[in-house]
């Protein structure tokens, strides 16, 4: 399709394809009952993933003494940031009402990103398949038993084959290790060196690609479909990992409570996540909304040269459209969500779920990195302070004022809970995090 014709189905898709900062709202947005209907996962889906993650608990306690204290469970801290919210507020005039709080996936177990979530649940799930099915184990188990030499000897025989900007390889590939699995890890030319080091240091072969993301997905796919024993995750088609993803809402769910935090009508809660292909974003809007239904709005946040799910979201065309088909270069510092071409299924799951996006210039992530580094000492990666841009626009933008104006929103401001969703960065080495914070050339947010 020629660009005049894009143009022609959201006017938005010009200042796109010049990389200027986009909001769109989705006109889709529909109740959450109506929205569920007609898509291909289920709550059985997700209960059936929280399930098998209680049955692995036992064993990710054993492999990874860090997940000790929460018995094998693999979650994070939910932490308020007020000072980040009046920072936000002061230097960029954002005009943050209510509590603004940080769900810090960055800190999660094992593999310190939201990935942590899908792509362990996957391998898991991949795992405990091969071993029901060569009876290696049956359901009433203790799972420490994955953990024996007999296992590992078993899982020795397969490979695992992964495409991944960095993150996914990381998660895959810690836990395929722990697993005795072979691992192979297919890294774009984003992909950072650290995170390949660290790969390799757990004995997982590393391929590097000249290309994007989309070309290591393809070789990746394409070398695991010649190996009989080889399994390939598809991060672009993958309901494994959506559902691994899903799980987190339900946790967040508890976490509120604990907190004393309410969601209801009169308290409602914004969620904002950033966006890659778009299975953990996704995953987390489709398990938010079986939690919380209509009291929970869900943005994304894209860089404005990888837009690829609000691209592929606004003209209806999912997958069949990339960001370089509009002429942007699909590259930006945010790896993590360097990503051309959105998932085959998640845009179509959650096209009635989602309220809206934000697209970030890179430039502005490594302001936000700093801001929340210097008022509440926490450390996130590139990647996911994109987040931040969702709360920073909501009030200031005309799009979103009217769409809090339309949903009743604007009169609810100051009993809104605000959850940034930061995706990655507790395994980023302090030297380089110490040149990230180097890059800001200002202090202030602009
Ligand atoms: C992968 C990733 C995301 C986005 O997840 P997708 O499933 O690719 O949409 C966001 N932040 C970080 C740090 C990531 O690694």
């Amino acid at each position: 399709m020629k660009l005049e014709e894009l143009e022609q189905k959201n006017s938005l898709i010009r200042k796109m394809a010049c990389g200027q900062e986009i909001t769109w709202i989705n006109p889709e947005l529909t109740d959450s009952k109506k929205a569920m209907k007609g898509i291909s996962v289920t709550p059985e889906e997700v209960a059936d993933a929280e399930a098998r993650l209680k049955r692995f608990a036992p064993f990710i306690k054993m492999c990874f003494e860090e997940t000790e204290e929460t018995d094998g469970l693999i979650e994070s801290p939910l932490r308020e940031i007020p000072a980040m919210k009046e920072a936000m507020n002061r230097q960029g005039n954002c005009g943050i009402e209510g509590r603004m709080m940080l769900k810090m996936d960055s800190h999660l177990a094992v593999a310190g990103s939201v990935k942590a979530r899908g792509g362990i649940y996957e391998i898991l799930k991949y795992a405990e398949s091969l071993a029901l099915s060569q009876g290696m184990i049956k359901k009433s188990d203790d799972y420490t038993r994955f953990a024996s030499p007999q296992m590992k000897q078993f899982f020795s025989q397969y490979s695992i084959h992964v495409g991944s900007t960095g993150n996914l390889g990381l998660s895959i590939g810690i836990i395929s290790a722990a697993l005795g699995f072979q691992v192979n890890v297919h890294m774009s030319a984003d992909a950072r060196e650290w995170k390949k080091a660290l790969l390799r240091s757990k004995g997982v072969r590393v391929i590097e690609y000249s290309g994007d993301y989309g070309r290591a997905v393809k070789e990746g796919r394409a070398l695991a479909e010649k190996d009989p024993r080889g399994y390939f995750v598809d991060d672009e088609n993958s309901k494994n990992l959506f559902l691994g993803y899903a799980v987190a809402a339900g946790r967040l769910k508890k976490q509120l409570e604990e907190q004393q935090i309410p969601v209801d009508p009169e308290h409602p809660l914004m969620v904002y996540i950033p966006c890659g292909v778009g299975g953990a974003p996704g995953g987390i809007t489709y398990g938010l909304k079986l939690e919380y239904g209509d009291n929970v709005y869900v943005f994304f946040v894209e860089p404005t040269q990888a837009c690829c799910m609000v691209l592929g979201m606004m003209t209806g065309l999912h997958d069949e459209i990339c960001v370089q088909d509009i002429g942007l270069s699909g590259k930006t510092e945010a790896d993590g969500l360097a990503v051309g071409r959105p998932s085959k299924f998640v845009g179509r799951t959650i096209s009635r779920m989602l309220a809206g996006e934000f697209t970030i210039e890179d430039r502005k992530l490594y302001q936000y990195m700093k801001l929340l580094m210097d008022t509440e000492g926490i450390f996130i990666e590139p990647s996911a302070c994109a987040a931040f841009e969702g709360p920073a626009r909501l009030h200031t933008d005309g799009e979103t004022r009217d769409f809090l104006r339309k949903n009743g929103l604007e009169t609810r401001e100051t009993s809104t809970t605000h959850i940034v969703w930061a995706t990655g960065g507790s395994l980023v080495p302090e030297e380089v995090r110490n040149q990230y914070y180097e890059r800001t050339d200002k202090n202030e947010l602009s």
